[in-house]
This record gives structure tokens, sequence and C-alpha cells, in this order.
């Protein structure tokens, strides 16, 4: 072997390596952690895992929005006082590989300064008819921060009415800040609107909802025993 060619798989060793620690770093406490883990290093021995794109439960108000395996749930917690405000959809894929199609439809708004994230709302919200809520898709950047956001919808976008189905970008691993990836996957939550028409924080589980009516199936680890989420019906 060329010296080369060594230096060359040295590093991508290396930088395998830290992707996973990083990832392991930040999910360690989750009891579904090695799940996850041994469906992203072998997806190819759990395709009975993976929901298609596009597919709906029964009568459900939101489709799949990607080919993926639900690893994390809502009100999951793996750091002290922390619990997960959505779902975490993991495709087995490199970043930039997997589309993430809107779940439902509503009107898209982008933030100037956001790389990885869209926002849609929901005037009327299908399960709770008469109240506005909010969907929120992160992720979708390169590591390094270059976004996966498709190009219809460039920073800044404000309230762009799109049908289910419609092409957001692709599935990424950023966590916001450079250098410091995720594990490829989609975060994807339900957000309650502050009731002057814009959404609340994110990052509170307090501000969101669980996601299981709008899929049709449960999505709150509250409720979850060990078995694989996904459609019963
Ligand atoms: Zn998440």
């Amino acid at each position: 072997m060329k010296t080369s060619t060594k230096i060359i798989l040295a590093a991508l060793v290396a930088i395998g390596a830290a992707g996973g620690y990083y990832f392991y770093r930040s999910r360690v406490y989750a009891g579904n952690t090695l799940r996850v883990m041994d469906f992203i290093n072998h997806p190819e021995k759990h395709p009975d895992w993976v929901i298609k794109a596009g597919t709906r439960c029964g009568d459900a108000p939101f489709q799949m929005p990607v080919d993926g395996f639900i690893g994390f749930l809502w009100d999951d917690s793996w750091k002290i006082g922390h619990h997960h405000q959505g779902i975490d959809i993991f495709s087995g894929t490199e970043p930039g590989v997997t589309n993430v199609y809107a779940a439902s439809d509503g009107y898209l708004t982008r933030q100037a300064d956001w790389k990885s994230t869209v926002i849609m709302r929901i005037p009327n919200d299908p399960v709770q008819p008469g109240r506005q809520i909010w969907v929120y898709y992160t992720h979708m950047a390169m590591p390094d921060g270059t976004s996966l956001i498709d190009a219809a919808f460039p920073a800044g976008t404000k309230e762009v009415f799109i049908k289910a189905g419609t092409l957001l970008g692709k599935m990424g691993n950023y966590s916001g800040t450079p250098g410091n990836p995720t594990g490829v996957h989609l975060h994807l939550s339900v957000v309650k609107d502050d009731g002057r028409g814009l959404y609340k924080n994110e990052l509170d589980i307090n501000n969101t909802y669980d996601p299981s009516p709008y899929f049709g199936f449960n999505l709150n680890r509250h409720n979850q025993n060990d078995a694989i989420p996904g459609c019963q019906k």
C-alpha cells in the first residue's frame, strides 16, 4: 500500500471514530442507544425497522417524512433533566443522501440564520381543530454547517404554502455546532403556538405536543414498551 493511501485511510478511521465518539457522548444515557447504534452500523440487518417515506398509518394526519427507523421518541431522556421534544428518525445513510419530505400540508418558514432547519405552520391542528400548531424539522446540514435544505427554500423564506410530500431537503447530522455531528437523522417535533401567531421554543418539551396522534402510532416513550415504533393497523 502506498504511503499516501495509508494516510488517507488513517484519516478516515480517525474521522469515523470522532463522529462515533460525539454521537456516543451525547446519547449515552438513552436506554435504546444500543439499538440506534446497531441500526446506524448495520442498517442492512434491520430493514423491518424502517418505515417508508410517504406512508401513512390508517387515516393519521401526518405521513412519514423520510425512509427511516424511529430510534428516539418523544420524552426520551439521555441526560438528567432533559426530555426529548420530538422524534429522531435514522436513515442508516451518509449525510446528504436521504430525502426529507413534508409530513403534512402547511406554510413553510426558514429563518435567515437557519442552516439546517425549517418550520411549518399548520393553521388548524388536525388533532385538535381550532388551534394552530407548528412542525419543526432539523439537522438538514452537513457536519460543517453546509445546508442540505432544498434550493426552493433559501434562508429567509417566509410562509410558503406546500403540500405533504414536498421535498424539503436531505437528511444530515449538523448539531448547530460545526464539527460536532449528531449521527445522521431527522429530528421532527410538533411545537405549540405562542398564542400570538408565533411558535414557542422547541427546545423545551413543555412547548411541544406528543407526536403520536399525528402519526397514528405510539411515539411517546412514557407509553412505549421495547417494540420498534410503527403502525399496528
Ligand atoms: Zn431529536
